[in-house]
């Protein structure tokens, strides 16, 4: 992380794309720092990045409105607070994709293009030429989700560091051209910046069908971790098996706090005579003591969406107000604040 600001001055801002309810990825990449700096933070905003989700989901309206809703409850179920956490619609806040289309004068195609996280997501999608130009200017669009708030601590996994980047290089050009209006901003990375995926994909992500969901029963929970991937050579309990690259091990090692019996069984594996059932069975019952409390609540709090929509609709104006002083300066600065 480059220079964290000082606790006192932290504005923080985090957000989920709706496209599906959240993982295990997201409680340890982003969503456990959230909780610890609503703490700490002199603000905290939390934003369902639906206009986001909508860049590679045109045709899928209903799916990113459904959405919105689970994540919602996925966050409030982990603990994030709404008298700590200003929670808030993107889509909402119309002066946010008005500083959108005000940065995009300020980032080149050929940049927008060089963009690690964007390249491997098209290629994910299929998109090649035919990417929608939506979906190709989405960091320009993140830039203006953390900017509208001045917000300088962003809670991410791994793959959002090339969008920090990215507002930085905003956050400099505009004040060269404009005057100093926006400061640099860093990114807080969680324990584990990239969990994998239970298929052992580089990345657990809601488009991959490869996530352990803080939704999922006890049953779901073990099924999938039964049909994880361990050492292919490892058929029988006897043979000696590897541990590296190893998924169940790998879970077993962020999320087992049991670090002492990890590395007996780690011994044992290796030598043979350890099989993967036992290891499964152990990982399914971690994984279930972390997510069964989460899941309990969310089930709670999901009897009354009224609720969940009313602190939405709270933040969400709360968050505006913010958005439109911002742009009022914006706009002085471009001198375009004619009447
Ligand atoms: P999508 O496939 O729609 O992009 P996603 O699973 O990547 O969904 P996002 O809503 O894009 O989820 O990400 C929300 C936050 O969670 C981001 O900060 C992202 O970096 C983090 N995150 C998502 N997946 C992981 C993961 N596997 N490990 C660590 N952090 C993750
Ligand atoms: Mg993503």
């Amino acid at each position: 992380m480059e220079n964290k600001p000082e606790t006192k001055e932290i504005i923080v801002l985090t957000g989920d794309r709706p496209t599906g309810k959240l993982h295990l990825g997201h409680f340890v990449g982003s969503i456990q720092n959230r909780l610890k700096l609503q703490n700490e933070a002199k603000k905290s905003f939390y934003m369902v990045a639906d206009m986001q989700a909508l860049t590679d989901n045109a045709e899928n309206p209903e799916k990113i409105r459904i959405n919105t809703l689970e994540v919602a409850l996925d966050n409030l179920a982990c603990g994030l607070d709404p008298a700590k956490t200003t929670m808030f619609i993107q889509s909402q806040i119309p002066e946010i994709a008005e500083l959108a289309l005000l940065f995009m004068n300020l980032v080149t195609l050929a940049r927008l293009k060089r963009n690690p996280t964007v390249k491997s997501e098209m290629q994910q999608k299929g998109f090649g030429e035919d990417v929608p130009a939506g979906f190709l200017v989405y960091p320009v669009s993140q830039a203006a989700d953390i900017l509208f708030a001045k917000a300088n601590l962003i809670p991410v996994g791994e793959d959002q560091k090339p969008m920090i980047e990215q507002t930085n290089e905003i956050v400099d050009s505009f004040n060269r051209i404009y005057g100093d209006t926006f400061k640099r901003v860093s990114h807080l990375v969680g324990e584990t910046p990239r969990l994998v995926g239970t298929d052992g994909n580089s990345k657990m992500s809601k488009s991959l069908n490869n996530g352990i969901y803080l939704s999922d029963s006890d049953e779901t929970i073990e099924k999938k971790v039964m049909e994880m991937y361990t050492d292919p050579n490892h058929i029988h309990v006897t043979d000696p098996g590897k541990v590296e690259g190893n998924v169940v091990f790998m879970y077993l090692d962020i999320f087992d706090t049991n670090k002492e019996e990890v590395a007996d069984l780690k011994e044992q594996y290796k030598k043979g005579g350890l099989g993967d059932v036992i290891l499964k069975k152990r990982l399914a019952k971690v994984l279930s003591e972390i997510i069964t409390p989460i899941r309990e609540k969310r089930e709670k709090l999901a009897e009354n969406p009224k609720m969940v929509m009313d602190i939405l609709e709270e933040g969400t104006k709360k968050a505006r107000e913010e958005a439109i002083q911002t742009l009022n300066e914006v706009r002085r600065a471009m001198k375009i604040d004619f009447f």
